[in-house]
């Protein structure tokens, strides 16, 4: 079912978004993603899941359409690594404490390079 963002359809939005998407960091990497959201899902705890998402996450954070790729997640619901995120319904999990320090390093790295 179709729901408003502001006036705009969210269907709309997404397609917009999704749409903006060329230049996208993961392109080619489908298997691997695939890969990566099979392990995130199979994870047990939130700690298993963002270690199982450390290297797709590391693909995003150097991703020049991240913001864009959030918003198509979150309108799709989607379920998986997109956007920077580990989603489940297009809303974004928690991170574990260790993860957003480890997080934060990879922006300072590609920050600095
Ligand atoms: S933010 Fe991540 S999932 Fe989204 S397009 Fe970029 S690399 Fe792909």
């Amino acid at each position: 079912m179709s729901q408003r963002v502001g006036n705009i359809s969210d269907r709309v939005l997404a397609r917009t978004a999704s749409a903006a998407l060329r230049g996208a960091a993961c392109t080619g990497m489908r298997r691997e993603w695939d890969n990566g959201e099979i392990d995130v899902e199979a994870a047990r705890t939130r700690q298993e899941a963002w270690s199982a998402a450390a290297d797709l996450l590391a693909v995003c954070h150097g991703c020049d359409v991240v913001a864009r790729c959030l918003l198509w997640a979150e309108l799709e619901r989607y379920t998986g690594v997109a956007g920077g995120q580990v989603l489940a319904n297009g809303k974004p999990r928690r991170a574990p404490v260790a993860a957003n320090r480890r997080l934060g390093a990879d922006r300072e790295l590609a920050a600095s390079a």
